[in-house]
């Protein structure tokens, strides 16, 4: 299949190809169509030509033929004789009368009587007032025996054609000649209604009479051209071309032509030019168009096709990648479970770690304790013998009553150990929240005494008791107390406060530092697991996870802020034992 561009190519060429055959065409057709537009049109005026031709040489002959033998007829008259033989007044008289007569019945424009010398021996309407020339055509013919022939011209502007025919006297000698003058006009007057221009030429190239007034009395050849095969008259100061017949009159030695202006010749020429170049051009767009229609066509079906073949390939696609996301999602799902479980299993760990390590803190710190009451016994008890050797029992004594505070010392610490290192009970209990405090201060003493931090315990009320386990609590509570010495390091402040109180259904123990508070950004943050800001070694990020969880497991709250006036402040609330079981506190 070929490709978009291919196609508007072959169009193209295609286009070109019908346009220029069509150019031909329209070419071939002007060419043609003038020939036939060009010879219907010449034949059409021929045609027209031949036939005004035809009527007014039927007219011309009738006319002409009656004043052609008019002269005969006239010199027949016994008075036209008598006065040849005796031209007395009375009798040219009684032929003047004759012929006037004859001139008036006939239409004649003069008849006259002549002698062979040209004089006018009788005169008819008074048109001819002048004696013919005696060697004129008109009476050397009238001499030879034959009928004399010729146009006359008077001024201004009048002419007359005259026939001319001899008398014979009683001795039949040549007498005298009867001549008849035919008005040209009348002819002209019949030509007039003729729209085609008609002339009627003498031997001589004289035009004799014309429906064209301009032409009257002019030669032929100043009125015709010959140029370049086509006649042209020049009519009204221009020559313009004519198609041409003419017919030659033997009785009268005339030729009559008709005319007719070919313009119409080359305008039907132009009209088939135009229709040809319109035919060719119809037809060119015509074609044009419906090849674009076909092009537009092919187009479309194409562009059509392929939009489905595209559509046909999205949906494909989209199926697939919905397939495939489907599956991801699965993937995803299952993926999440796994980790899911692995979170809640390492969360588990973690809780378990953190439990060991705030033991390993403990214990960290338990043997810190431990260690100097030690030293101080081995010391005590070194100098208790020395003493003793030097028998001085009463230093001796001290020494080992201080052995034996050492002693109880130790115990007192021992039992915050065994109280760690017990497993937590999963059953609550009622738990002194006072006990819990004070067990865990005790834990932290000896971090209190080297930090020089002031711890301010205030229980707003006395004896309050939450749900919870002693352990644990303390836990919490150790590691909100070792926090709030973390943050009272850097600032730095010498006090942490613990309020302990009873809020009816709730017990509370609120843990106060004047360090630096929390950064609004770490809010929600303090309580995940791992999340600290201390430094590497320093800080697990364990300790508040742990705690919430414990406190959760009592069903209790712990929640932390920055206090308004600087510091932090973590609150842990807890159900009331009293509450439970329906005591006020104290
Ligand atoms: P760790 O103490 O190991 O960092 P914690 O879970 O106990 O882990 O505490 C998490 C974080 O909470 C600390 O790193 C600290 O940024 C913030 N935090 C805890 N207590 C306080 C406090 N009293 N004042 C300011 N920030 C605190």
């Amino acid at each position: 299949m070929a490709s978009g561009s291919a196609l508007v190519r072959r169009y193209r060429r295609n286009l070109f190809a019908v346009t220029g055959l069509v150019a031909l065409l329209s070419a071939g057709g002007v060419a043609v169509g003038m020939q036939i537009a060009g010879a219907a049109a010449e034949s059409a005026l021929e045609q027209s030509v031949q036939e005004v031709l035809l009527v007014q040489e039927q007219v011309l002959n009738g006319l002409m033929e009656k004043f052609r033998l008019l002269p005969n007829l006239v010199g027949r008259n016994p008075k036209i004789f008598n006065v040849l033989e005796d031209p007395s007044e009375k009798n040219i008289a009684a032929a003047q009368l004759a012929i006037r007569h004859d001139a008036a019945m006939s239409g004649a424009l003069d008849i006259v009587l002549l002698r062979l010398d040209g004089s006018l021996l009788v005169r008819g309407t008074g048109v001819v007032t002048e004696p013919f020339e005696p060697t004129s055509r008109l009476l050397s013919a009238v001499r030879q025996g034959r009928l004399g022939r010729k146009a006359i011209q008077f001024p201004p502007n009048e002419r007359a054609y005259a026939f001319a025919s001899g008398l014979r006297d009683g001795g039949g000698s040549l007498a005298g000649a009867i001549a008849v003058l035919v008005d040209l006009a009348n002819l002209e007057q019949i030509w007039s209604l003729s729209r085609l221009p008609i002339l009627v030429v003498d031997q001589e190239g004289t035009i004799l009479a014309s429906n064209r007034a301009e032409w009257r009395t002019m030669p032929l050849e100043k009125v015709q051209n010959h140029t370049s095969g086509i006649t042209e008259y020049v009519f009204e100061g221009e020559a313009r071309a004519y198609v041409e017949m003419s017919r030659a009159l033997p009785g009268l030695e005339w030729e009559l032509r008709v005319l007719a202006e070919a313009a119409p010749i080359a305008r039907a020429r132009l009209g088939a030019t135009a229709v040809a170049l319109l035919a060719g051009l119809v037809l060119a767009v015509s074609f044009a168009y419906l090849m674009r229609r076909r092009l537009n066509l092919v187009q479309k079906s194409r562009t059509d096709k392929a939009n489905s073949l595209r559509l046909e390939r999205l949906v494909r696609d989209r199926t697939k990648a919905l397939t495939l996301t489907n599956k991801a999602l699965e993937q995803e799902v299952e993926h999440h479970k796994l980790t899911g479980s692995t979170l809640r299993k390492t969360q588990d760990e973690l809780i378990q770690t953190g439990k060991l390590a705030a033991l390993g803190q403990m214990s960290t710190a338990l043997s810190h304790e431990f260690n100097q009451p030690l030293a101080a016994t081995k010391s005590y008890a070194d100098n208790a013998i020395l003493f003793l050797e030097r028998n001085r029992q009463r230093e001796a004594a001290e020494n080992i009553r201080l052995i034996s505070k050492m002693a109880d010392r130790m115990a007192v610490i021992s039992r915050h150990l065994r109280n760690f290192g017990r497993k937590p009970k999963t059953r609550l209990s009622s738990v002194s929240v006072e006990a819990v405090v004070d067990d865990a201060i005790e834990v932290l003493s000896a971090r209190l005494r080297e930090q020089d931090v002031e711890i301010t315990v205030q229980h707003e009320v006395p004896g309050v008791l939450a749900i919870a386990g002693h352990v644990r609590l303390q836990q919490v509570v150790v590691n909100l107390i070792s926090n709030a010495l973390d943050a009272s390091e850097p600032v730095p402040a010498n006090s942490v406060q613990v309020i302990t109180g009873d809020a009816g259904k709730k017990v509370f123990i609120k843990v106060r530092d004047f360090g630096p508070g929390i950064a609004p950004e770490h809010l929600g943050q303090v309580f995940d697991p791992f999340f600290t800001t201390k430094d590497p070694g320093r800080g697990l990020g364990l300790g508040l996870s742990i705690s919430y969880n414990i406190v959760k497991d009592f069903g209790g709250q712990l929640s932390g802020q920055s206090h308004p006036d600087g510091g932090a402040v973590f609150t842990v609330e807890l159900e009331s034992a009293r509450a439970q079981e329906g005591q006020p506190a104290g």
